[in-house]
């Protein structure tokens, strides 16, 4: 089943704080020249363009990144991620949502790698064509699971893992816990970013307990609510669970997050939190 599109959701809150996270992790990579692997085992399509039939339908761009790109009092935490939204939407208007692949490509050096991939038929081409004069990288239509085997360990030995799938089906739950172990047990090294929403909550204490069983330490997890728990239909937060962070994403969430909750959610509800699920 693959009937999930993130062209009706990009660029809405979630993404916001997931692509917040995902450009401060790869600015820490970029510290040392070393080069290192970029790998998006659930890319989607790339580039979304934001007048679209399905972005008008939901309009969740609206209360996402709309809110926040033209503010004058952003936190520098969000100046890389805000470097890449500029650069697809020049002239002061937003066009374009640049997705995980291309604000990976706006960031990502000469020497580092990106490898993608993407299962959906439409999405798929897309992502593939944005990337044919990319010679750092490499799009596949594949399983992105799967990836978590056959690329792991990188030749460079550095290695950033984002794992963004859409839940669609309730296995993913599961399947996200037993690709970070097989990827873990082949590169402890790497850091690893899982994202994830909360619809039902229980969903998700669940995931975090079967992480915790892993015995993998270091895992910090980062969330955004924009409104309460609830049981009913739709997504009320998400989050970011990173094994192996940076040293200061921590500090740089604490900072930003409270921020973008401000100003995602002017009516003040909902929470943020940062902390660690197992520490050292
Ligand atoms: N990471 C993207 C971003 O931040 O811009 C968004 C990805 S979207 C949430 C999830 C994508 O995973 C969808 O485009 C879907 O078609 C794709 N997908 C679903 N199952 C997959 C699988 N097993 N392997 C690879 N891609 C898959």
């Amino acid at each position: 089943m693959l009937s999930y599109r993130h062209s009706f959701h990009a660029g809405n809150h979630a993404d916001v704080v997931k692509h917040t996270v995902q450009s401060l992790i790869i600015e820490a990579f970029k510290e040392k020249e070393k080069p290192f692997l970029y790998l998006d085992t659930h890319a989607g399509a790339g580039r979304y363009f934001l007048g679209s039939e399905h972005a008008e339908k939901t309009g969740e761009y609206l209360e996402g990144i709309a809110r926040i790109w033209q503010r004058d009092d952003m936190p520098a935490e969000l100046e890389a991620y805000m470097s890449a939204v500029n650069a697809y939407n020049k002239g002061g208007y937003l066009k374009y949502y640049p997705g995980s692949p291309l604000i990976a490509r706006h960031l990502l050096r000469e020497q580092d790698q990106l490898h993608m991939t993407e299962l959906h038929p439409t999405d798929y081409p897309l992502l593939r064509h944005e990337f044919l004069k990319d010679d750092r990288s490499k799009v596949l239509r594949a399983d992105g699971y799967q990836q978590l085997k056959s690329q792991l360990p990188p030749q460079s030995r550095r290695g950033f893992i984002l794992i963004d799938p859409p839940y669609e089906i309730k296995t993913d739950y599961q399947a996200v816990v037993q690709g970070i172990q097989e990827g873990y047990k082949r590169f402890a090294t790497g850091v690893y970013a899982l994202w994830y929403p909360v619809v039902l909550r229980q969903q998700i204490k669940r995931m975090v307990k079967e992480l915790e069983e892993t015995g993998i330490r270091r895992i910090l997890q980062i969330e955004l609510a924009v409104q309460p728990d609830s049981d009913r239909r739709g997504m009320s937060a998400s989050g970011m669970i990173v094994i192996n962070p940076p040293w200061k994403l921590e500090q740089q969430m604490n900072t930003v997050l409270p921020w973008l909750h401000r100003v995602l959610v002017p009516e003040g509800i909902g929470h943020t939190k940062v902390s660690w699920i197992t520490p050292e």
